[in-house]
């Protein structure tokens, strides 16, 4: 279906790759996005090699290594002494075994080479400052239309507006937001403030009893994005990110081991940031008509199998290789959903399985036999750019 022309609502990382995908095969494609300024917040994020495959086969394997990290030595340790429990080297070893890295990448930079490579194909495509308030279905294609008094029609539509999706709400109504009881302090760490043995491995996971502290390298090592999780029982702010204080976070993790303690010490206080996490009970489907979901908008996931990224990623190429293989906007649809919930739903509660077990476990019994993450559950095997669909 060649000859269609699609809307895609949100311009996230789930959205450009769609927009990305669908113009590499010839298909018509603009993105609306919310805000005035396309951007993305200062944090990292581990693309798998389940997601790497779609990266390298849109942007190609010199841009992806041109701003991506490949870790090559790997530790989980224990919070107090900072003793190795496991040791997770990866460097090629993934590429041999998956074809694709492992691999970590400020997500501003992922952001800004998605944007240039959609905008580079067609200057027109992006339109920010249009907020998506409501849709409309003919006969013939479907209508969006925007906050700001503009409308846009289109054969099909994809909500990729995120965990809060307005798409979502037209289609399948309000249903509760819930806040998980986590929170994520996020930080970026300018690498020549630490001292010089906090440097390696070249990324660590730091597992506590009830916290746990995540820290890896991007922007080829000059920055060390970290995530330290830990517990609330009500997430009172606004917003889902706000200005993290760094005393909380340090009373919070005092008792961790001295390189925890010196990596959060060095973050620049405007690059501290506090998230609660928050998840929606799963949808029976996504698809209403000629609009569907994507990304977060269907699948929203706690990070604790870092694949929320990846799964939105796989989504946009798959939706792309449905309207290329269909005859209609309806098989089209078919096609992506059969292809898409079954797996974007089992790893959005796998993750809800992981967060229980990483803050129940008890960080003196870790052992490889007993550690579970997405590739022991098999994550890494899926190939989007081959998988049937
Ligand atoms: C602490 C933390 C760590 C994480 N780490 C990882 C990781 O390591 N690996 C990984 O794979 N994933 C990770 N994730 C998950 C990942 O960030 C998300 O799953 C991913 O960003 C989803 O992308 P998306 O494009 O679907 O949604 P979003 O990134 O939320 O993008 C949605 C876009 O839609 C726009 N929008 C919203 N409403 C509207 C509207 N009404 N009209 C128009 N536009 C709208 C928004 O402005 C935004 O640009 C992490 C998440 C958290 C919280």
């Amino acid at each position: 279906m060649r000859n269609a022309r699609a809307l895609i609502i949100g311009g996230g990382i789930g959205g450009l790759t769609a927009a990305l995908a669908l113009q590499q095969k010839g298909i018509a494609v603009s993105v609306y996005e919310a805000v005035a300024k396309l951007g993305e917040v200062g944090a990292g994020v581990t693309i798998t090699p389940n997601s790497c495959h779609v990266l390298n086969h849109l942007l190609g394997e010199d841009v992806v290594a041109s701003i991506c990290h490949v870790p090559v030595s790997g530790a989980i340790k224990h919070y107090l002494t900072g003793e190795t429990l496991i040791d997770t080297r990866r460097g090629d070893g993934p590429k041999l075994q998956y074809g694709a890295n492992y691999c970590q990448v400020h997500r501003a930079d992922l952001h800004e080479t998605l944007a240039a490579a959609v905008r580079a194909n067609d200057p027109d495509c992006l339109h920010v400052a249009h907020r998506f308030v409501g849709l409309e279905e003919t006969a013939t294609g479907i209508t969006a239309s925007f906050a700001n008094g503009a409308t846009a029609s289109g054969d099909v539509l994809l909500g990729c507006d995120g965990i809060r999706s307005a798409v979502r709400r037209q289609l399948w109504g309000d249903e509760e937001i819930k806040f998980t009881g986590f929170v994520a302090f996020r930080g970026l760490v300018p690498t020549d403030r630490l001292a010089p043995e906090f440097l390696e491995p070249d990324s660590a996971a730091f597992a506590g009893r009830g916290h746990t502290f995540t820290r890896y390298k991007v922007r080829h090592g000059e920055l060390y994005n970290f995530v330290a999780f830990t517990r609330r029982d009500e997430w009172a702010a606004e917003g889902w990110s706000e200005p993290g204080e760094l005393d909380e976070m340090l009373a919070e993790f005092h008792d961790f081991a001295p390189e925890v303690q010196a990596i959060m010490r060095a973050v620049p206080p405007d690059q501290l940031y506090k998230w609660g996490l928050f998840d929606r009970p799963p949808l029976d489907r996504w698809t209403k008509g000629r609009a569907t979901l994507l990304g977060d908008a269907a699948h929203p996931m706690t990070p604790f199998l870092a694949q929320g990224a990846a799964m939105a990623i796989e989504d946009g190429l798959i939706m792309a290789r449905a309207l290329e293989a269909a005859d209609d906007w309806q098989e089209a649809l078919e096609r992506y959903e059969a292809a898409r919930y079954e797996r974007g739903t089992f790893v959005m509660c796998e993750s809800h399985v992981n967060a229980e077990r990483i803050y129940k476990r008890d960080p003196d019994k870790i052992d490889r036999k007993t550690h579970r993450n997405a590739e022991s559950l098999g994550l890494y095997d899926y190939n989007p750019v081959t998988v049937e669909i």
